[in-house]
């Protein structure tokens, strides 16, 4: 048998639309895929318990695929600057294909596998797969990376269209004698005792099926409604795929073009269809800016914030992280994620700026928080939402624009469906003083069983205070 190639699956876990495996399936060579759960590379920013939860069903979907075609996805633990050059050695492997990483370890990674592997003449051969661009390709005239949105989006649609999905010219052909791995089981990835993700896969379906599912689901649906549906929480307006995008189980491109294929022809869409391209552009300008400013995980995009005196409490943050705020909306929010691994978009604007601003408490705990608990974490869509909703971010929300979390509430759940979901408790109040049950008139809570401060709490600050502190706190950063 011909000397093999090693794909090395990454964050594209699916088989379609795929340079990097086209590439090496037109190698003809027998490919053994592999999958390296590698914790130690990115420290702290290692994958969280919802997002694992995720792989794990991800991961088994990968292997069902490759199983019924005829191959085996081989899994193992640690760091991939180790288990490649093992694994070359062991099946003698002549090559390695992958997607590229854009997140802050990943240049520094391949560039230690590809010396590693020279050394004893294997390549290392690298391909596109999980942008619609590549941050190198969408600069300003001076050759800088863009650092404002709009003028990074027009660029974008400026350069040639993202090249249509492709599927491999070759059939792949499977190396007869897969290495030994772990089972996906061995990874540990799914929560056991207690199994809080029991239930998860009733609300979603990790892998490349259920991706697909989840796209035709949003051009049958949610997409004629799009441009002005997404910004309601409770209307199931909005696409749902970040996580499948997150983990690649889709290309950026595979939405494009279905997207824009589906919108052909179609006048009254072009509206819905521009709005969510757009979206998609937020997640290209995420990742391009991290790809650029890596340091932007930790610091502040914008230097004056590294002095923000953050002043709020360990015991804050505890009842932000519940959903014990007192305010509704913010609440609610707290418990979808913690409920689903999911916030809707608007929520997590609210949840984020009450945290930053509303309580001083630094956007990186915040952005910690997310990172475990939401299915989609995604470190460049999460560091420039947050950084973003703290005014730190590259092309950020002007500082005073503070959310004032009841008026966000009466304005996008006015009818309080979104709140009587998540708050059980505030259910029975009428949908007059649900959005803000600290200033419904006694009788009015006993009717609906609600008791301040026992089962549901008094609100942590006054808004009109809290704002006047952000206030206070970034006039003395202002100028720096
Ligand atoms: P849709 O509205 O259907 O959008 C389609 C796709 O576009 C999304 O799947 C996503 O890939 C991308 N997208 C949409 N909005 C944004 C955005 N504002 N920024 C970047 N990409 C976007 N998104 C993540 O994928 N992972 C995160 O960890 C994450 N953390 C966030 C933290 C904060 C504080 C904020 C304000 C936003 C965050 N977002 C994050 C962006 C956004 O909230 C989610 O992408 C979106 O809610 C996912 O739902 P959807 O797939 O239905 O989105």
């Amino acid at each position: 048998m011909s000397e093999p190639v090693i794909y090395w699956f990454r964050r594209d876990l699916r088989v379609d639309d795929l340079p990097a495996l086209n590439a090496a399936a037109a190698t003809k060579a027998p490919l053994i895929a592999l999958y390296v759960l590698d914790d130690e590379t990115p420290g702290e920013f290692a994958t969280g318990g919802a997002s694992r939860w995720w792989l794990h069903h991800s991961l088994a979907a990968l292997a069902a695929d490759l199983g019924d075609l005829g191959g085996h996805l081989v899994l193992r633990r640690g760091r991939a600057d180790r288990i490649i050059p093992e694994l070359v050695a062991e099946s003698g492997a002549g090559a390695v294909y992958c997607s590229r990483g854009y997140d802050p370890w990943d240049p520094g990674l391949e560039q230690t596998l590809h010396r590693d592997l020279g050394e004893r003449d294997v390549a290392l051969r690298r391909y596109p797969g999980s942008l619609l661009f590549e941050p190198e390709a969408i600069q300003t005239k001076a050759g800088e990376p863009y650092k404002v949105f709009t003028p990074f989006w027009k660029a974008c649609l400026r350069a040639q269209d993202p090249p249509a999905p492709r599927q491999p010219g070759s059939a792949l052909r499977f190396h007869e004698t897969p290495p030994e791995g772990l089972s996906v089981d061995e990874l540990a990835l799914a929560p056991r005792n207690p199994d809080w993700a029991a239930g998860w896969t009733d609300l979603w379906q990790p892998g490349a099926t259920g991706a697909r599912a989840a796209l035709r689901r949003f051009l049958r649906g949610a997409l004629g409604d799009y441009a002005e549906g997404r910004d309601y929480p409770h209307r199931a307006s909005t696409s749902r795929l970040s996580p499948h995008l997150h983990f690649g189980e889709i290309s950026p491109r595979q939405v494009w073009h279905a997207v824009g294929n589906h919108c052909a022809g179609h006048s009254d869409l072009a509206g819905q269809r521009d709005k969510f391209l757009a979206e998609l552009g937020w997640r290209e300008f995420s990742h391009h800016l991290l790809y650029h400013f890596p340091a932007t995980v930790e610091e502040p995009f914008k230097p004056a914030f590294a002095r923000f005196p953050w002043l709020g409490t360990e015991s804050q943050l505890r009842a932000w992280r519940r959903g014990l705020t007192g305010y509704p909306l913010v609440d609610a929010g707290m418990r979808e994620l913690w409920q689903t691994g999911y916030m809707h978009n608007r929520v997590r604007m609210i949840t984020a700026s009450f945290l930053t601003k509303h309580l001083l408490i630094h956007w990186r705990r915040g952005e910690a928080w997310f990172r475990d608990t939401l299915v989609d974490a995604d470190l460049a869509n999460n560091v420039c939402g947050w950084q973003w909703v703290a005014g730190s971010g590259a092309d950020a929300a002007p500082y005073f624009r503070i959310f004032n979390p009841t008026l966000q509430s009466r304005k996008f759940d006015p009818a309080g469906d979104y709140l009587r979901r998540w708050l059980p408790e505030l259910a029975a109040l009428p949908d007059k003083h649900i959005h803000e049950p600290a200033a419904a008139p006694e009788a009015v809570l006993r009717e609906a069983g609600v008791i301040l401060g026992e089962n549901y709490p008094h609100p942590l600050v006054e808004h009109a205070a809290a704002r006047e502190s952000a206030l206070a706190a970034y006039a003395e950063i202002k100028g720096g």
